[in-house]
This record gives C-alpha cells, structure tokens and sequence, in this order.
C-alpha cells in the first residue's frame, strides 16, 4: 500500500510538471505594467541585474517578486542554459496565499 501511495504521488508531480507552462524569460529596463504568464522578467538597469517578477505558476495570478541585488537579502540568481531556458536558484517559496513551494529549471517548473 506504502508503494502504491509513493507511485501515485509521483505521476501527480510528474502530471503537474508536465502540464504546467513552460517559462521564457525578457530583460527589461523598467517594471512592466503588465506582467504575463509563463514570463520572467528580469528588471536590468544599465546591465545590472536587480530584480526578477513573474506570475506565480500554481494560477493563483499573484505576482512573485524577487531580489537580484547582492547586498539585499534574501537574493536569488538566475543563469541561461545554452539553449536559453532559464534558471532561478534558489528554490521559490511562497509563504502567504498560495505557498507554492517550486524550483524554476531550464524554464520549467519542479514542484516541491
Ligand atoms: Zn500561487
């Protein structure tokens, strides 16, 4: 019985991993007014990384805000693979509303 739980809660992870859209990224100058889904978008000034924002992808349409810059705390950092999907680390943890709990990897989303 123990197995049969495991299984099935790993084909719910793999069918979620599976459905949820995968990300592509934009760098932008400045906040934009409208953030859409399955978009991150890094706000860059001058080259210099400060912030990321994206919709969070369990659809509860809030927007996730995160900080580049390295004397701000808590700071995440993202990098490109060689085929341009995007990677954020550390992991994403909501602790308000929806406390979606997800690792962004070669733009898709890896729920914890
Ligand atoms: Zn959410």
């Amino acid at each position: 019985m123990k197995n049969i739980r495991k299984i099935a809660e790993w084909l719910k992870s793999k069918y979620k991993y599976y459905t949820t859209p995968k990300f592509d990224f934009v760098i932008v100058e400045d906040v934009p007014d409208l953030i859409t889904e399955g978009k991150v978008f890094i706000i860059s000034e001058n080259n210099h990384p400060e912030m990321i924002i994206f919709k969070c992808p369990c659809g509860c349409k809030k927007d996730i805000h995160l900080n580049l810059l390295k004397d701000a705390k808590p700071r995440w950092s993202y990098t490109i693979n060689n085929k341009g999907n995007i990677n954020l680390s550390p992991s994403i943890w909501r602790k308000v509303g929806c406390k979606s709990h997800f690792i962004l990897h070669n733009g898709r989303i890896n729920w914890i």
